[in-house]
């Protein structure tokens, strides 16, 4: 390994001897050239362990939406902290957290509380499924809910797996799941209105939900084409099939309501985690209140010892409390800041010779060089050309630009004009080095 990252390989090596693949989760072993240790991460820079800096496009996956160590947040997490928390049981910060959202979210007429993203999602699909009393769920290829075994299917599947475009085969993502737990979902691709109306009528008694990413960032950031959300409303509501946006990723960030506020479709129920608690553990589920019937009627369990606990939900507090203040500056802010990335990115591309494609929204875009088609699902996006990223994502790590390992660009609030004109002075070197 080369000498500027020695002591993140060290400890990488320690680390695999006693913790499981070495790092936390699988999809940090993507990292390249390795997963790096870091120490300090403050406003949009990191500080790994050998004391290298970066301006940061990762936010940790996405939660650190106000960049990182957010004085407001971490004060509010302290003074929760020293009240002797949590409970495990009430208090005021989890009213006060849900009046917030309510007020934020679109369709958020009641609110439920859990720790990650993948629980929340688990509570979305246990409610529609009480709610509507059928059990089956339409999930789209290419679109990631968590990591739950009932609904990690057709994540990223091989494009041998996968079978026909029109009727795609279930997929299991990962060995250990059950072979039978696919049962219950219905796959197909996104962005094909006239597939969803074909399933629909086929099977629209059966059917409890569609799931989906209102922009799908896990497959390229892809956007939803026009009519295409307001077309599977309108088919869930004539079948009487619950809408689930699930706004991990879109939520408070591609506008402080999410992607519902952007395309103006509300769905039943929305899921929220990520930038939500700027990094502390916790999401929500949020949705029309006669749809959480099952829940108030003590119908539908929902548990978690430290569901709803002060500590985080003090950080949710006090990031809708700056964003809330702050969104005329911050949301035009980011997607000019996006903008003039994305129009770097462009011109390195052309004068480098490499073909490129950039899509997103607002403060969260992906680049996919040597594109063979546009991308309007996932199977688009397998004819890029990722091995020239992956070298394209090193070259910018050694010129201290931080980048996620899927092609996905973050910006935080705390990202400045300073630090993007310094990004963008590096694109074109470490393509042109990536692409030789
Ligand atoms: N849904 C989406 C759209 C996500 O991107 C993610 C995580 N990347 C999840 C759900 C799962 O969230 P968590 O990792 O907090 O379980």
């Amino acid at each position: 390994m080369e000498s500027r990252w020695k002591q993140s390989a060290e400890f990488l090596e320690r680390a695999k001897r006693t913790l499981a693949a070495g790092v936390s989760s699988s999809f940090r072993a993507q990292a390249r050239p390795l997963p790096l240790y870091f120490r300090s991460g403050r406003g949009c820079w990191l500080e790994d362990v050998d004391g290298n800096r970066y301006i940061d496009y990762a936010l940790a996956w996405g939660p650190a939406f106000l960049g990182h160590s957010h004085p407001a947040v971490l004060d509010a997490g302290r003074g929760a902290l020293e009240c002797g928390q949590p409970f495990g049981a009430q208090h005021e910060r989890e009213f006060r957290g849900t009046e917030k959202v309510c007020s934020i979210v679109p369709c958020a007429e009641q609110v439920l509380f859990a720790s990650s993203g993948t629980e929340a999602v688990q509570a979305a699909l246990r409610l529609a499924r009480a709610f509507t009393g059928r059990e089956k769920i339409v999930k789209f290829e290419g679109h990631y809910h968590g990591w739950d075994d009932d609904i990690l299917v057709s994540h990223h599947p091989s494009a041998d797996a996968a079978g026909s475009l029109e009727e795609p085969t279930p997929v299991l993502a990962t060995a250990g799941q059950p072979s039978g737990c696919a049962r219950h979902l219905l796959i197909l691709p996104w962005n094909r209105l006239d597939l969803v109306e074909r399933l629909f009528a086929e099977r629209g008694k059966d059917i409890a939900a569609v799931i989906m990413e209102p922009i799908n960032f896990n497959s390229g950031s892809t956007l939803p084409l026009a009519g295409y959300l307001e077309g599977v409303r309108r088919i869930t509501k004539q079948h009487g099939a619950v809408l689930i946006f699930d706004e991990v990723i879109t939520g408070f960030r591609v506008a402080l309501g999410g992607a519902q506020e952007v395309f103006g479709v509300a769905p039943d129920i929305a899921v929220f985690a990520k930038a939500l608690g700027s990094v502390f553990p916790v999401s929500a589920v949020a949705g029309r209140e006669e749809v959480f019937e099952p829940i108030n009627s003590g119908r539908t369990m929902h548990a978690g010892t430290l569901n709803g606990n002060p500590v985080v939900l003090a950080a949710v507090e006090a990031t809708l409390d700056y964003l809330l203040a702050n969104r005329d500056e911050v949301y035009p802010r980011l997607n000019r800041l996006a903008g003039i990335l994305r129009s770097a990115i462009r011109d390195a591309a052309k004068i480098s010779g490499v073909p490129v494609l950039e899509q997103g929204y607002g403060p969260a875009f992906s680049v996919f060089f040597r594109p063979s088609r546009e991308i309007q699902h996932y199977r688009d996006t397998l004819c890029a050309d990722h091995a020239l990223y992956e070298r394209f994502l090193i070259e910018m790590l050694k010129r201290g630009v931080y980048l996620l390992p899927d092609a996905r660009w973050y910006l935080s609030a705390a990202h400045g004009g300073g630090e993007i004109d310094q990004t963008c002075e590096h694109i074109l070197p470490a393509l042109r080095a990536a692409a030789n």
